[in-house]
């Protein structure tokens, strides 16, 4: 187990299992997992190719260091599982793929920041370089299986780990259901059409009618369904953390579209550009709100636009 750029959530998520983790942990031996075992990189790279049967690695490939952890995991294991949300589409610190690196040192570190060395300390001592932007582990690796979420919610891993203590499916398996959210939402969908757009911390919404026939951008039509729709469930629409349907292909153009298609202000044709745009220009922020999870696997900008050029700093 490994996390990359990671918020540390799914190392937590697996605590969702309760008492089933001990049987899981019962059933492995834990080689490498900075969380929970004092093994180090060194330990790893002692290990023949191929000795460890699974790693699950989560986070998204922010650093050089990120990205050799992945090759050196993807060369010592037989099976490769991107976990959780970052990992398997880029996730929320993908967004920073919105800004070039030397921006966002600026922002965070000042003006001319580069990684040095502490005082005293030697080159292999500096923090690592960031990549010049944020990418899915797919990016830099073979990725075998995925488990979505952010972080995967307890039925999607048990499920997978049922399936890597037992039976595999095909590589490249997703372990989510490839049907849509609102397949197993419970609330009243209506025919919908959408006048206004709104956030959901301005409105108390109808506990049982469908959150975008009432106006909030509720990614479920277009997401794999996977988590009982905890979140529509508690009135919060679906950002979209388990990832596109094999049918939405692009998540965040697919719910475009299906909004644009919603949108109605009265008038027909022309006459109702304007008020139609009105509506969607209450769409606050677009970018983090139809690609919550995947701009890094679902948009590239080549690197030198992006002020990374090849080599050290550059794209796998
Ligand atoms: S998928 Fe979500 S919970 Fe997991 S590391 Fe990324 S942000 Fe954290
Ligand atoms: S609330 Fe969201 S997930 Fe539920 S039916 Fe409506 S669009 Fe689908």
């Amino acid at each position: 187990m490994y996390w990359t750029g990671s918020c540390g959530g799914c190392d937590v998520s697996f605590l969702e299992l309760g008492a089933a983790l001990l049987d899981v942990l019962s059933k492995v031996e834990i080689v490498f997992w900075p969380a929970l075992v004092d093994a180090k990189r060194a330990d790893v790279e002692a290990l023949p190719a191929g000795a460890i049967d699974v790693a699950l690695i989560n986070g998204t490939l922010r650093t050089e260091e990120n990205r050799e952890m992945a090759e050196l995991l993807r060369e010592k294991s037989k099976l490769i599982v991107a976990y959780g949300a970052c990992a398997h589409l880029g996730g929320i610190p993908g967004l920073a793929n919105l800004s070039q690196r030397e921006e966002i040192l600026a922002a965070v570190f000042g003006d001319g920041f580069r990684p040095t060395p502490p005082p005293g300390g030697s080159p292999e001592d500096a923090p690592p370089e960031l990549l010049a932007e944020a990418l899915p582990l797919s990016a830099a690796v073979r990725v075998d299986y995925v488990v979505p979420g952010c972080p995967p919610p307890p039925g999607l891993i048990s499920r997978a780990f049922d399936a890597l203590l037992g039976e595999l499916p095909p590589t490249g398996h997703v372990f989510a259901p490839e049907k849509a959210l609102c397949e197993e939402c419970p609330r009243t969908k209506e025919e919908r059409r959408l006048t206004q757009v709104v956030r959901p911390h301005e409105v108390l919404p109808d506990p049982e009618k469908c959150l975008l026939d009432q106006g909030m951008i509720c990614l479920g039509p277009v997401t794999r369904g996977g988590c009982d729709a905890a979140c529509p469930k508690a009135g919060m629409p679906c950002t979209g953390c388990l990832g596109p349907t094999p049918n939405a292909g692009d998540q965040g153009l697919a719910m475009l579209s299906a909004l644009a298609s919603l949108v109605r202000a009265g008038e027909e044709g022309e006459a109702a550009f304007a008020s139609e745009d009105k509506v969607l220009d209450a769409i606050v922020d677009p970018v983090g709100t139809f690609h919550k999870y995947a701009l890094p696997a679902t948009w590239r900008v080549p690197s030198p636009l992006r002020g990374g050029g090849s080599g050290r700093g550059g794209r796998p």
